[in-house]
């Protein structure tokens, strides 16, 4: 049977249409993250009956939806319980109830470090692993793990899900979270232009006359040996390593996955990161593997396919 797995991201939702592990067909639209989250809902639905009728199906025939969002979310009940500035009016919305009313009752949704967690360890670069952390490197910091082949909740649901907010840098700058010295507030791209502009080589460089500040033109910039780039860069790299061994004593993976926008750039990034847990990280028994996401934009929504079909087959 065929699922709707929607990805909500801070600026763009994801939607796809998925069979036997694969995406048949999708949809992708820029997200309103601000204000009314029940017109944000109805341009889903827009979506999903495009989707729907492309596919010559009616939502009867669909074994359910999956929905992921870039917060805390409890599992159990389908509620949004924290999400960090965008799309806050979340907290309040009713899943549940649009499903219900729109499409069907069976519902999932997940936080979407773990959803892309799950793509990858059943699909991508986790397949040979039942011990997994993953990091997102996008425009905030995502973290989700798996330990001997279940994934990490704790209390509030947000165990491993607040990686990103690790600290590496206790005297460092504020983060978005309230916390300080963060891995995002000190390196996501929220934060690169920042990092671009208050750099000393910055007022007399190429980059001064640059509108656009993003990981793209930093990495083509670096590979360019310019000095600025090479400063920035190597701080951006240093931190995510930084972040990458504190999960690693944390949850003890097998291996950390790497995925998100910034990830163009894995050759650079891989094999850094590899080198500093190698060296840094306290793994007396074997070292961790540092892998790129195989799956990138498709890793969450295949991750709710199989998160659908484990709720199915436990009802
Ligand atoms: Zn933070």
């Amino acid at each position: 049977m065929k699922s709707i797995a929607i990805d909500i991201g801070g600026t763009i939702i994801k939607m796809g249409f998925i069979e036997k592990n694969r995406v048949l067909d999708n949809e992708t639209f820029s997200s309103l993250s601000q204000g009314d989250f029940s017109q944000t809902m109805s341009r889903v639905s827009e979506h999903i009956s495009t989707l729907l009728e492309r596919n010559k199906l009616v939502s009867a025939q669909l074994r359910g939806i999956g929905i992921t969002i870039p917060g805390i979310v409890d599992v159990n009940s389908n509620k949004v319980l924290s999400i960090n500035k965008k799309h806050d009016a979340a907290i309040q919305f009713n899943f549940n109830q649009w499903a219900k009313e729109n499409w069907t009752q069976n519902l999932v949704m997940e936080n979407d470090a773990r959803a892309a967690l799950v793509g990858e360890w059943q699909y991508g670069a986790g397949k040979k692993y039942n011990n997994i952390v993953m990091i997102t490197l996008g425009t905030g910091i995502g973290g989700s793990a798996l330990i001997n082949g279940k994934l990490v909740y704790g209390k509030h649901f947000q165990a491993g899900c607040l990686g990103g907010h690790f600290i590496i840098n206790y005297n460092g700058d504020k983060c978005t979270c309230g916390n300080i010295g963060c891995i995002e507030s000190e390196a996501s791209s929220w934060k690169l232009p920042e990092l671009i502009r208050n750099h000393y080589l910055y007022p007399d460089s190429d980059w001064a006359r640059e509108d656009l500040l993003d990981f793209e033109k930093l990495f083509n910039k670096y590979r360019e040996n310019d000095a600025l780039a090479i400063d920035v860069t190597q701080n951006c790299l240093k931190a995510w390593a930084a972040g990458a061994i504190n999960m690693i004593h944390a949850y003890d993976p097998e291996i950390v996955i790497i995925g998100g926008g910034i990830m163009k750039s894995h050759d650079i990034i891989i094999p850094y990161i590899k080198q500093r847990t190698d060296k840094y990280a306290w793994t007396p028994c074997e070292k961790v593997e540092i892998k790129k996401a195989e799956l990138e934009n498709s890793a969450a929504l295949l991750g709710l396919d199989y998160l659908l079909s484990i709720k199915l087959l436990n009802e």
